[in-house]
């Protein structure tokens, strides 16, 4: 479903990712780690045209996102996009965030959206709020209410990036509980995350990133227990 072949990604004079290469599966569920500053954001952005590259390529569902001639927008609508500062419309209700974009795009009539935004918030235990506002929820809602909204577009692939990094540590739980149950129905998921517990449990492979290269990637049982590379074993003593 996505294919990374030898991407690379520099910001003036500053090359953040020095050759990536990574496959993603349908319903595989890939988590990245690795410490701040390795690239693991802009290796997420650069997966649905966030960031313009400078070499090598990125494959969606056998498109090369990166071609000229390509449909950007069309591209967007199958890839779900979930940030750690939420981003949701501070304007808009609960309902309108999630329903925006699929109304908006003719993708769904307003009743379909409706009624899907409904499914969606029983799915994020967050039904009772669909009229709140974003400022009124706490971080772990906001944040399950995005994941609500990405998934408004039926995504064949939902990206993370650190959604539970600035959330209370009581609200972190909900929010990995909601990604665990998405895991669970299937869907491909990239996730960078600080959770390692996550990352185990929940991850199909782990990919450890620093220095703007992938230095190994594995299953969570053997890069969490037996970690063949130095940096990988330095990084989890830390962490853990
Ligand atoms: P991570 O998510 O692993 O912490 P990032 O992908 O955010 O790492 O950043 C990797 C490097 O790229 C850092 O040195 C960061 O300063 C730089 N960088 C990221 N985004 C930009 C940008 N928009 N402009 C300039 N430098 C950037
Ligand atoms: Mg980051």
């Amino acid at each position: 479903m996505v294919q990374v072949n030898g991407l690379k990604k520099s910001f003036g004079s500053n090359e953040v990712l020095k050759g990536i290469d990574l496959q993603v599966s349908s319903g595989e569920v890939v988590c990245i780690i690795g410490p701040s500053g390795s690239g693991k954001s802009t290796l997420l952005r650069c997966l649905n045209r966030l960031e313009k590259i400078d070499g090598g390529s990125v494959i969606i569902n056998n498109v090369d996102i990166n071609q000229k001639d390509i449909n950007i927008n069309k591209v967007r609508e199958n890839i779900g996009m979930v940030f750690q500062h939420f981003n949701l419309f501070p304007h808009l209700n609960v309902r309108e965030n999630i329903t925006l974009a699929p109304v908006e795009l003719g993708i769904l009539s307003k009743d379909e959206a409706d009624k899907k935004a409904l499914d969606l918030l029983n799915q994020v235990g967050l039904s009772e709020k669909i009229n709140a506002y974003p400022n009124s929820l706490s971080g772990g809602q906001k944040q399950r209410v995005a994941i609500a909204r990405a998934l408004a577009m039926d995504p064949d692939i939902m990206l993370f990036d650190e959604p539970t990094s600035a959330l209370d540590p009581e609200m972190v739980g909900d929010v990995l509980n909601v990604m665990k149950d998405l895991a669970a129905q299937g869907m491909t998921m990239v996730v960078v995350t600080h959770e390692m517990g996550f990352a185990r449990e929940v991850g199909d492979r782990v990919v450890f990133m620093d220095g703007g290269y992938i230095v190994e990637v594995d299953t969570p049982d053997n890069i969490f227990n037996s970690p063949k590379e130095e940096r990988t074993k330095s990084f989890l003593d830390k962490v853990l």
